[in-house]
């Protein structure tokens, strides 16, 4: 298929955002601003480092390059609107695979009634897909990283480490329980917008979305607001299942894990009624965690609790304290 054929098949015949002054067909888009702050975030994902083909459809390739990209957006507060597609096409790609990446960010873009409105399309050597969306939120409403205070209270939506296990349950041939409830929370996460969205009544909340691991995320709250994360070892969620794993893969993937593109947030004490009552609204499940400490020395760190004990959570390991 030409590059022409192709941009009509994957271009939408109506767009839902009213906004929308030219989508695609022309040498860009064009949109009317909105009085809201205009939040924007880009990724890129390559076949072979970020995906591979063994273990995703090209569905399940669109499908979660989009979910991700809406996850670091729930994680600033916003509301998506718009995306663009950037992709780098192999001759081993053939068209029905093409359209299927696109059919898999459709699918999720329909849910959350956002517009693809323009992109770039062009041959290489790998499959390179690069999202950009972009998203409103109210001007002091943007959800920081940097907002987290002495005392918060610090939760977790979902259940860590599921996509870690669901891609060992891909690459590692078994009888598994829950084996596609794993398999479909590596292929198709949720991105938690919904429930984001639903803290809007918050005056600061402070949130950033789970892609690498609670122990890395936890510690980039700890760094921007110059605080000390506790987690209470027991208290993170995880899915009843994962222990048919060894304990040490379970605690792994639970710290390390990554992708399961939950959010891992910060509220006051006196604000934790509201975020049951938006986890309520969402149908979201939301579990208090840890608390927020002053830093005694260095900031920045992250402690997992466990009954007297204390261990500093690194980003990518965990070293022993008395
Ligand atoms: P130009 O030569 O001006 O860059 P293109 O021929 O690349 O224009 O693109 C024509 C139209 O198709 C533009 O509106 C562009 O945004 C859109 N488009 C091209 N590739 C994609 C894609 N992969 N996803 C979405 N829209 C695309
Ligand atoms: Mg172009």
């Amino acid at each position: 298929m030409d590059e022409f054929s192709f941009i009509n098949l994957i271009r939408p015949h109506t767009y839902r955002q009213s906004t929308v002054v030219k989508g695609i067909g022309d040498d860009a888009a064009v949109f009317r601003q909105s009085v809201d702050d205009v939040v924007t975030a880009v990724d890129v994902f390559v076949e072979g480092v970020h995906f591979s083909r063994s273990t995703m459809t090209p569905y399940h390739v669109g499908y979660r390059a989009l979910a991700a990209n809406l996850s670091d957006l729930a994680a600033m507060g916003a509301n998506p609107v718009f995306y663009l597609v950037s992709i780098v096409v192999p001759n081993h790609w053939d068209d029905m695979e093409l359209e299927q990446i696109f059919n898999g960010m459709k699918d999720l873009a329909n849910v959350y009634q956002i517009d693809l409105i323009g992109g770039d399309t062009v041959s290489g050597k790998e499959l390179v897909l690069s999202i950009t969306v972009i998203g409103y939120v109210h001007r002091t409403k943007a959800r920081l990283r940097s907002d987290a205070r002495e005392g918060d209270a610090v939760f977790v939506t979902g259940t860590l480490g599921d996509s870690r296990a669901g891609l060992y349950m891909l690459t590692h041939q078994g009888d598994y329980h829950d084996k596609a409830y794993f398999i479909n929370r590596h292929q198709m996460p949720s991105p938690r917008v919904r429930f984001a969205k639903e803290l809007s009544g918050l005056t600061r909340v402070a949130l950033n979305d789970i892609s690498d691991g609670i122990a890395n995320e936890a510690s980039e709250i700890a760094e921007a607001s110059r605080v000390t994360v506790n987690l209470n070892k027991n208290k993170l969620p995880t899915h009843p299942s994962l222990t048919q794993f060894s304990m040490e893969l379970q605690q792994q993937w639970t710290y390390f894990g990554g992708e399961d593109f939950e959010l891992i947030g910060t509220v006051a004490e006196r604000d934790w009624t509201k975020v049951l009552e938006a986890a309520r609204k969402t149908n979201t499940p939301v579990k208090k965690v840890g608390y927020v400490s002053q830093s005694v020395g260095e900031t920045g760190h992250v402690y997992l609790h466990e009954k007297n004990k204390k261990i500093l959570l690194k980003k990518l390991g965990y070293t022993h304290l008395k």
